[in-house]
């Protein structure tokens, strides 16, 4: 009887303990050459694919995403959010959708701007919507996702209209920093969707192609958001989406950037991200050409550095309720702990 009591005991134990330890929300930010594309597999199970990179290329994006679905043991994508209909974001749902299965589409509403083949791939996309449940999401909602908690901040160029909970302070940044016109050309990148990731104590903010004068729109006069531990860096760290006013209002510990060999990475985001209060690193997908040995951080905090083409390393991002979380460099192996603040 006492043998069974502690075998009972025993197997209740390594199960409370394997499921403590499996409570993570995972990030993988996968290398599309500088397009965007984040999957997020929450504890629950279920997923959320944060656009797809580029179409062409002989599907290099789509076997890209493909495998890092695989490698987090998936089997369906749950919900693929197409953050906006720029050629960098929204790749090729068709083909992804016929090379894993996808269960909810979710997007800003109908496309609004033109130029650049937006309107033919748009056509192709919503020709989708009869096979595919179809969700439009406004500033403001919520995903539904379970297992973590994923707010709108940005949709459809407009933001959230009221301050989250515990935010809505003043944001001394935009009597420093001057605004920046939008350029007309770039009107798609202010309709992203941006979403706030919460997971317990842990908070990671991406607003996909957002550019500043957008920033200030959010962020000025009061800061709506808060502070969050990761700042995904707004349209692939190119000048024109990172101002003062978000990137550094946010306080974030590290902030992570999707940028190409020669897109984004601009030397003026890196030093806009290493004035930021309280930033302990940057992360980014490449080493960029656009800046110097000084306005890149070190190797180890590199995902793909020069060498052969078409090898795709992704940076991996666990964390856990109590805020802590740790990002691993899928070239070095390596994996660094961000301790509980
Ligand atoms: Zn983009």
């Amino acid at each position: 009887m006492k043998s069974v009591f502690f075998a009972v005991l025993t197997v209740t134990l390594l199960t409370a303990g394997l499921s403590a330890s499996g409570r993570s929300m995972e990030v993988y930010d996968i290398d599309v050459e500088g397009g965007k594309c984040l999957l997020v597999v929450s504890p629950s199970g279920e997923s959320l694919l944060y656009d797809l990179g580029w179409p062409g290329y002989e599907g290099r994006d789509t076997r890209r995403i493909v495998a890092a679905a695989k490698a987090a043991g998936l089997k369906q994508i749950d919900y693929l959010v197409v953050s906006h209909y720029d050629l960098d974001h929204m790749g090729d749902v068709p083909a992804l959708v016929a090379s894993f299965p996808v269960q909810h589409l979710i997007d800003h509403g109908p496309l609004e701007t033109s130029g650049k083949g937006a309107e033919e791939r748009y056509r192709k996309y919503a020709a989708m919507f009869g096979g595919i449940d179809h969700l439009v999401v406004k500033a403001g909602d919520k995903l539904p996702i379970r297992g973590i908690d994923v707010t709108v901040i940005t949709a459809a160029g407009k933001w959230i209209d009221k301050p989250l909970p515990g935010a809505g302070q003043p944001n001394p940044l935009c009597a420093t920093t001057p605004d920046k016109p939008n350029r007309p050309e770039d009107l798609e990148d202010n309709m992203s969707i941006g979403l706030l990731f919460t997971f317990g104590r842990f908070r990671m903010l991406d607003l996909a192609d957002f550019e500043w004068d957008y920033d200030h729109k959010l962020m000025c006069p009061n800061n709506p958001v808060g502070t969050v531990d990761v700042y995904q860096v707004s349209i692939h760290g190119q000048d024109k989406g990172v101002s003062p006013v978000l990137a550094q209002a946010l306080h974030a510990r590290v902030a992570l950037m999707g940028n190409g060999p020669t897109k984004g990475g601009a030397p003026g985001t890196f030093e806009t991200l290493k004035a930021a209060p309280g930033l302990e690193d940057i992360w980014q997908l490449h080493s960029s050409l656009n800046g110097d040995k000084e306005h890149n951080p070190p190797e180890r905090f590199i995902a793909n550095v020069e060498g052969p083409k078409d090898f795709s390393y992704w940076l991996k991002l666990s964390a856990t309720e109590d805020g802590a979380f740790t990002i691993r460099n899928s070239r070095t192996g390596v994996t660094k702990v961000y301790r509980r603040r």
